[in-house]
């Protein structure tokens, strides 16, 4: 049987290893007589689960002291409400890059709470590029400045961090959290989705600066107030527990390769082979700002559209799954995020060349 490879944007691909290790833990996790499914959430073993999980991620991201970690459900989505009804703290307005569809979304919901800044945005060129620091227009007097720092559809992604002149920047990571190392403390909160990078959907991690909490607006549901589910360690109802069980076994995954400077290493060698071959032909293209290019999430497109239902037919019959680019974009997307082997690249590279040859 020739392997499969799944470059879906989202539920993604997850460790081989990690869904073995959890196939073999299913029903009777360490020996507890119990699947981690039928655990109560505040019984020993679960507690054990969630803490090591916090731990490891803690140690893997360099988090410090100050910064709590938030195991929580919604989404990312629920977070573009939560955060204005945390951080906004007596302010009226907030700063938001505009960068794609992430970002429009974000901008749509904080629009409900408060006054929005668009400080920079890359509409123009529909998206395929990080406005650079020089073009953002940031108000001084704004409760925080929001970003997506890798927009998933779009394919692009910061490599830098923006700089705000002390007011609290935030970042949607969703789909490249744990991909690079990042310096937690030029953040005033990160909020991901696990569903890209971390673990199954039902997961939503937020890192957020403890100073910034305890300061909500006074309609804030319970679920949704950060010192709430900080003063309750996450608990403060019933949480995803399956999630933040695979979650853990994703980091202790991630802990055993040598960590986020090893993962870097190889995102970096995954997303310049395909990159390179794009580059090398005239049949396929990639959209995007070159410097601006995701390492997670690589859409391109043929020269030949007519082509691109033949393209997902046999790519899908060569055993590489998902690679139909968001509507909004058109053409292909290979999601590549940490979980996605070298050997699925070299693959999908493999048969980008073949149809190539057979097709031009
Ligand atoms: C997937 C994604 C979201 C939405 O996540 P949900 O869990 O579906 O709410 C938000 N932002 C980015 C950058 C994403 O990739």
């Amino acid at each position: 049987m020739t392997a499969i490879y799944n470059f879906s944007a989202g539920p993604a691909v997850l460790p081989q290893d990690v869904l073995k290790q959890a196939q073999e833990e299913l029903p009777n996790w360490h020996g507890s007589g119990m699947s981690v499914m039928e655990m109560s959430h505040r019984g020993k073993e679960f507690m054990g689960i969630i803490e090591r999980a916090e731990a490891d991620l803690r140690e893997l991201m360099n988090i410090p002291a100050n910064y709590k970690v938030l195991f929580l459900q919604g989404g990312a989505t629920a977070q573009f409400s939560a955060i204005p009804m945390n951080l906004l703290r007596g302010k009226t307005t907030a700063d938001y890059v505009y960068t794609g569809e992430w970002a429009k979304k974000a901008i749509k919901e904080a629009k409900r709470y408060c006054t929005v800044n668009i400080v920079a945005s890359s509409e123009d060129k529909n998206f395929m590029y990080a406005p650079p620091q020089s073009q953002w227009k940031l108000n001084p007097d704004a409760a925080y400045v929001h970003y997506t720092s890798n927009e998933t559809i779009q394919g692009v992604e910061f490599n830098w961090v923006p700089e705000t002149n002390g007011v609290p920047l935030v970042a949607d990571m969703s789909s490249h959290i744990l991909s690079r190392p990042i310096d937690i403390t030029k953040y005033a909160l990160i909020y991901a989705g696990a569903q890209k990078n971390i673990g199954p959907a039902g997961l939503t991690i937020v890192i957020v600066r403890e100073d910034l909490l305890g300061n909500t607006l006074p309609f804030t549901p319970m679920l949704f107030d950060y010192k709430v589910e900080a003063d309750n360690a996450s608990m403060m109802n019933t949480p995803p527990t399956y999630a933040i069980y695979m979650a853990g076994l994703v980091f202790a995954w991630l802990k055993k390769l040598g960590g986020i400077a090893k993962m870097e290493e190889i995102n970096i060698a995954k997303s310049k082979l395909l990159y390179d071959y794009i580059d090398s032909t005239d049949f396929y293209q990639s959209p995007v700002n070159k410097p601006d290019r995701s390492r997670m999430n690589v859409p391109f497109t043929l020269a030949k559209a007519d082509l691109d239902e033949e393209f997902l037919k046999q790519a899908k019959a060569a055993g590489l799954l998902q690679l139909k680019g968001h509507r909004s974009v058109g053409g292909m997307r290979a999601s590549i995020y940490n979980a996605m082997p070298i050997d699925g690249v070299k693959s999908l590279v493999a048969f980008m060349t073949d149809f190539e040859t057979k097709n031009k």
